[in-house]
């Protein structure tokens, strides 16, 4: 078993070791040091990085049969015996921020919201608690979040011992894990909260800088509390800032107007979609009775051939299917521009097939291309004049004569 320094020393970043052990592994290399500062992967909190002798490691775990902790390093460093180890500070240092802010949080929970936590996770860029309560309310989380802030504020000195099973019975523990080789290391905020962690904290709470919760979600019967401490607090305030700051430019505003803002918008942009529709819809029933008024007879069918601009307002579809509506009618519908479309629909009691009509004009094009039913068939190509749209349209309805005479 290595000897574990930073359960004492949270703070040392460089260190010499001597080699006791070296493990092979798919090519990769464990070590394992008579004493190390790193934190291997435990606890909920991930391991530290680092190097050794220069080199970087790309895990640090622990050996399940003696608890060794294994230093992985790529490939091989040679025959070493004392080797000399530099922890990557900033990364521990977050770790610490946030775990000793988990403690304080905790602690925080209990007294103000009588709620338990159940668990702990932090990873590079998350750090949440499940806590026994799904009944919080948005004040008791707010008086949490201060209760917890001025531990912060009052800067309690934070101490580690190891005590035996037996003095666990006697002890205010927030959490009593099970006992190891005979001892319990506990985590002691002093007139604060004392709980049992093997995990890395800082020396004073003040260290910690401040705790904010940013999201709570209700998940079966408990409650998962997000927060950010210290560096990552002051990150996610630089990045809420950018964007308040943002906002309060693009809507000239202040920030606390930045919501009725945002509502009023919606509410206009709501009444500005309503009237474009009816207005659409005014328009459309102008044009349908003007197409109608253009069309051709072919027997008891009324044909409705039309080529529209590239820069058209009209919705062809929405057209195509308004006028569908009337018995007895064929609508071949064109439009040029930089890719070629064809529409072509009828009413439901026209025997005549769409997608024969549509071959013919797509034929008539020489390119492009499309499909769909007897019913209903659409394509397209590359760009057309609106003459050779409109002779492409005459095709169909060539077809279409010879369909309905035969
Ligand atoms: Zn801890």
């Amino acid at each position: 078993m290595s000897n574990r320094r930073y359960y004492e020393d949270a703070y040392t970043t460089q260190f010499q070791a001597n080699v006791v052990e070296k493990i092979i592994e798919n090519k990769r290399q464990g070590l394992i040091l008579d004493e190390t500062y790193f934190y291997p992967e435990s606890g909920g909190q991930p391991a530290d990085w680092g190097k050794i002798n220069g080199r970087s490691l790309t895990h640090i775990s622990i050996r399940e049969s003696d608890e060794a902790v294994v230093h992985w390093l790529d490939g091989d460093m040679g025959d070493v015996q004392v080797v000399t180890a530099v922890i990557d500070w900033p990364r521990r240092f977050d770790h610490m921020q946030q775990h000793t802010g988990q403690h304080i949080l905790s602690q925080a929970f209990i007294q103000i919201a009588e709620a338990e936590t159940l668990s702990f996770h932090l990873t590079e860029n998350n750090l949440t608690i499940d806590v026994d309560r799904v009944d919080m309310t948005e004040a008791e989380i707010t008086a949490v979040e201060l209760r917890a802030n001025q531990a912060v504020w009052a800067n309690h000195p934070i101490t580690v011992r190891f005590v035996t099973q037996d003095d666990v019975a006697s002890l205010p523990l927030r959490k009593v894990p099970p006992v190891r080789n005979g001892r319990l290391r506990l985590i002691d905020i002093e007139n604060y909260d004392l709980t049992a962690c093997g995990g890395t904290h800082v020396s004073h709470t003040g260290s910690v800088g401040l705790i904010k919760i940013v999201k709570q979600e209700k998940r079966g019967d408990k409650t998962r509390i997000e927060f950010c401490c210290g560096n990552r607090a002051l990150q996610d305030y630089a990045q809420k800032h950018t964007i308040v700051s943002d906002l309060t430019a693009e809507l000239t505003t202040s920030a606390a107007e930045i919501m009725p803002s945002i509502i009023k918008i919606r509410q206009e942009n709501k009444e500005a979609q309503r009237t474009i529709k009816k207005q659409k819809e005014a328009l459309m029933t102008v044009e349908a009775q003007q197409i109608i008024a253009n069309s051709i007879q072919i027997g008891t069918t009324t044909v409705v051939k039309q080529t529209f601009a590239e820069d058209s307002p009209t919705d062809l579809r929405a057209l195509a299917a308004q006028l569908t509506k009337q018995e007895g009618l064929i609508i071949l519908f064109g439009q040029s521009g930089k890719r070629t479309q064809l529409l072509f629909s009828r009413s439901g009691n026209v025997s005549a097939d769409m997608n024969q009509l549509l071959q013919a004009a797509l034929a008539q094009m020489g390119d492009g291309g499309g499909g769909g039913s007897p019913q209903s068939a659409q394509g397209g190509g590359p760009a057309h004049t609106s003459q050779e749209v409109t002779d492409a349209l005459d095709a169909a309805q060539s077809k279409l004569e010879k369909m309905l005479s035969s």
